[in-house]
């Protein structure tokens, strides 16, 4: 196949703490790229630094935070100069039936996937322009596609995300920054954990996909010739066929 040399890019993962961020990190260390690993929960970034060597820098970062993902941005310029791949891939969704669900939860998941989105956005393009190949990919779902019962907020995150790359692309393709959504199905990771039981019977019943099947998704987008726009994947496991 005919795929860009990802050797010495430099890309940004929110939500590297765990499941599908984290996979990311390791295949785009394995392809050469400097990964600037964001979420949380330090420890676990640290460990996973650690496990990559001189590939990862890991920087603690809320995303919800405007002031947090500017420090994170800060670093990342004067490290590195500039951002090759913003891979938003931080968020979580709570299980709950819309007419008792909690507000709280709302802003959490509103904070987290749609706000998180736009702050570590608006703070990369900057470093962005006049790199070759450079791209903002980011994690919606199925859920951001189909609505889904008893997900209706978190869906409506997600439709966000959507709509919000539709616009973008047509603002940065001028300066040929691409602008990509993933859509996922089933994953096992720990999304999900107020109804993690639930969840993992039905990641049984579908086979469903792996952290590691969504990074491809990314690798395979990122390193196509940098003309080349891949906007949109949408992936589930073979038998899920309904949202
Ligand atoms: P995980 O729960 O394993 O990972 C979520 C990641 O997001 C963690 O690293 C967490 O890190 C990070 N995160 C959450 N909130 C914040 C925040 N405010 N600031 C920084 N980091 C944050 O689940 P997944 O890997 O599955 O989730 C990744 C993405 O995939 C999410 O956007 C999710 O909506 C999406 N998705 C998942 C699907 C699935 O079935 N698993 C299906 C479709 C989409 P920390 O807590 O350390 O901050």
């Amino acid at each position: 196949m005919k795929m860009q040399d990802l050797t010495g890019k430099v890309a940004v993962v929110t939500g590297a703490s765990s499941g599908i961020g984290a996979a990311a990190a390791r295949l785009l260390a394995a392809e050469g790229v400097h990964v600037v690993l964001a979420a949380r929960r330090v420890d676990r970034l640290d460990a996973l630094a650690a496990e990559l060597g001189a590939a990862a820098t890991a920087i603690a970062c809320d995303v919800a935070d405007a002031a947090s993902v500017a420090t994170l941005f800060a670093a990342v310029k004067a490290r590195h100069g500039g951002v090759d791949l913003l891979f938003n891939n931080a968020g979580l969704g709570v299980n709950a039936r819309f007419e008792t669900s909690d507000p709280a939860d709302w802003r959490r998941m509103i904070d987290a996937n749609l706000y998180g989105v736009l702050h570590c956005t608006q703070a990369a393009i900057p470093l962005m322009r006049g790199r070759p190949g450079a791209m903002i990919c980011s994690v919606s779902s199925v859920g951001g596609r189909y609505g889904v019962e008893n997900w209706s907020v978190y869906s409506a995150t997600k439709f966000a995300v959507v709509g919000f790359h539709d616009a973008l692309r047509k603002e940065l393709g001028p300066d040929r920054i691409r602008v990509t959504v993933i859509e996922p199905g089933a994953v096992w990771t720990e999304f999900g954990h107020n109804v993690a039981e639930a969840l993992d019977k039905r990641r049984n019943q579908l086979d469903a996909l792996h952290s590691e099947d969504v990074a491809q998704a990314l690798v395979y987008s990122f390193a196509q010739p940098p003309n080349v726009l891949v906007e949109e994947i949408l992936m589930r496991p073979v038998l899920q066929v309904a949202p």
